[in-house]
């Protein structure tokens, strides 16, 4: 979610760095976009000592891709201060005039903003009040307005730097000052990273935006605030106070991004998870053993995550139950900021999360690191948030994932708890043997003649108002993610439910017709989802299986072979395909879903 980009320093293509800059980070996930750059204009006069010299921003602004964008004319002209941003609304519909930058009255501040402001109602009555002009409905634009009534007694950092303290809520604001030529950056939220280079600096979201022209980084730490301009000053937040600022020289490559032969990422990412688990089967043992014994020392372990990397802590629950006869705690990270209350010293917080960023993450471990409990990261993003503040790290390894929908981080993910459970009873070998067969068993349900199938069922629910999943046991987070998979793609409601609490409510739901997707693999709970299935069927719904075995109560059989414990990650690959091709089938991006981001930076 939002992208920021800032370049100062002695290009004087600063307007073309910064929408590149946007570019590389549109996987992020955005609505609008906009560029503010520098500008300077002399307006002649009859006396020539009497020439205007002005120097104000210039911004252009955007409602939906940036992908192909070029900039227009007015924006083409040399400058060497330049601001960006790529806005996932918040406050304010998706508008040209709610785009960021945003800008203050005399034009010579421009601001862009990653966070939600939660007091700027009043902080904009106040400005209305001193007869501040507003053109936006957001509530980013209380900031410019704000920092032009401080530089009435007091310098521009300083005037950034007491804004920002008087804002509610967790925020990463970039404001560039026409006059000084200067940057001010300060954040206690959402993340951003200085890059130093020859010619000047940059500031972005993430390093992506930045690896292409340098490698020298600066993270700003929360309650940090860094200037830049000719040098860079890198001040604590509340009181002003200089740190020295030190850069780390990243090696990242960046990694290959491109479709290939896809049409889609999505189905690109989808195809890619074999290699994915097969690597984890291969090169993770010794990690895996390490991340094994720290659960073993800690008193009370909870696995967090957010959406699909949810549903994964909650497989994690019956794998560590079932495999590694332990009980583990899991928790929605958003809500785990409710539920903290007792962490201490000894509790252990595992995090999975795909891009490393997502605030909902972010904000409870943040509070569980000042209660000194042992943070845990599994994530795919090398570098991210939750990368550099976890005190062990698990690299996912699955290379970028650019669609919205999570396909591979999701089941590399479960490989990964899959072979935890096993570490944790010293029988690795028997995990990495059972994820080479998953490997095989995926590619099996990829070829064309499966696909096929998968597309005949497509037709059938790509008109449904209403699906349900059902799973029990550890298939039970297998049918919420199935749920999650379709709703996210493919715009259908779908209601992912455990079998048994069907008749506890839901079967008031079901009537001729209604789908249903069942899952049935060859474990305890296969009698019991059957029964659930015919009870469906005996009101009038269709049904489709997936299980190694074709039942009579099924309509449309999808075959996932029986992998035992390790069935929970290959039977999630059929639904990923068919929430693919019900995109398709209704017209819609299965890699950018509406409403929806990559990178949830906002709460
Ligand atoms: N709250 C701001 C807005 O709605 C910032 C949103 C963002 O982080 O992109 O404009």
């Amino acid at each position: 979610m939002c992208g920021i980009f800032a370049y100062i320093g002695r290009k004087n293509n600063a307007s073309e760095l910064v929408l590149l800059g946007l570019k590389l980070m549109e996987y992020r996930g955005y609505d609008s976009w906009g560029v503010a750059s520098k500008m300077q204009t002399i307006r002649k006069t009859s006396d020539k000592r009497k020439n205007e010299n002005k120097s104000q921003f210039e911004v252009e602004k955007h409602v939906g891709k940036i992908g192909d964008a070029i900039l227009s004319r007015k924006l083409k002209y040399t400058s060497n201060l330049s601001i960006g941003h790529t806005r996932w609304a918040t406050h304010g519909g998706v508008l040209e005039k709610n785009a960021h930058p945003h800008l203050d009255c005399s034009k010579n501040i421009a601001v862009v903003h990653n966070g939600i402001i939660e007091n700027y109602v009043e902080l904009k009555e106040l400005l209305l009040r001193k007869g501040h002009q507003f053109t936006s409905e957001t509530d980013t634009e209380i900031i410019p307005h704000l920092i032009e009534e401080n530089l009435k007694t007091k310098g521009f950092a300083t005037s950034v730097r007491d804004t920002f303290n008087q804002l509610k809520g967790m925020n990463a604001v970039v404001v560039a000052y026409s006059l000084s030529s200067e940057i001010v950056a300060a954040k206690n939220g959402s993340p951003l990273v200085v890059g130093k280079s020859s010619d000047g600096f940059m500031i972005a979201s993430d390093t992506a935006g930045i690896i292409k022209y340098t490698n020298e980084v600066l993270f700003i730490k929360d309650d940090e605030m860094v200037i830049l301009g000719k040098n860079i000053t890198l001040l604590t937040l509340p009181d002003g106070k200089k740190i020295t600022p030190h850069f780390t020289k990243v090696n990242w490559k960046i990694e290959d991004t491109s479709l290939g032969k896809y049409q889609h990422y999505m189905l690109k990412e989808i195809y890619e998870q074999p290699k994915v688990i097969r690597n984890i089967a291969e090169n993770y043992t010794q990690q895996i053993h390490t991340l094994g014994q720290i659960i073993k020392k800690s008193k009370g372990t909870f696995f967090i995550g957010a959406g699909s990397a949810a549903y994964a802590c909650l497989s994690g629950t019956y794998l560590f139950s079932k495999i590694a006869r332990l009980h583990v705690n899991m928790a929605f990270a958003s809500e785990f900021n409710y539920l903290e209350d007792f962490l201490n010293s000894k509790s252990l917080i595992i995090a999975l999360s795909q891009s490393g960023e997502t605030i909902d993450i972010v904000e409870p471990l943040t509070r569980a690191k000042s209660k000194k409990s042992k943070i845990v990261a599994i994530v795919n993003v090398l570098g991210s948030t939750l990368y550099r503040m976890a005190d062990y790290k698990l690299l996912l390894g699955a290379g970028p994932e650019k669609a919205v929908a999570s396909t591979k981080a999701y089941v590399a993910k479960l490989a990964v708890l899959y072979s935890l459970s096993f570490s944790m009873i010293g029988e690795t070998d028997k995990a990495k043997g059972d994820l080479l067969t998953v490997a095989h068993e995926i590619e099996r349900i990829l070829e064309p003649k499966f696909a096929k199938e998968i597309e005949k069922i497509a037709k059938f629910l790509k008109n449904a108002i209403h699906i349900y999943t059902i799973g029990r046991g550890a298939s039970y987070p297998t049918a919420l993610e199935a749920a999650m998979k379709i709703k996210e793609v493919s715009y259908v409601h779908t209601e992912g439910l455990s079998g048994g609490e069907l008749k506890h409510g839901p079967l008031a739901l079901i009537s001729k017709g209604s789908p249903c997707i069942v899952f049935a693999p060859n474990d305890e709970t296969y009698d019991a989802i059957i029964s659930n299935a015919t009870e469906i069927k005996s009101r009038g719904g269709v049904i489709i299986g997936i299980s190694p075995f074709n039942n009579s109560v099924f309509d449309y059989w999808l075959e996932v072979k029986n992998l035992g414990e390790a069935s929970i990650i290959a039977q999630i690959v059929p639904i990923q395909l068919l929430a693919y091709h019900m995109a398709l089938l209704k017209k819609l991006d299965p890699d950018k879903p509406r409403n929806l981001a990559k990178s949830v930076t906002v709460k």
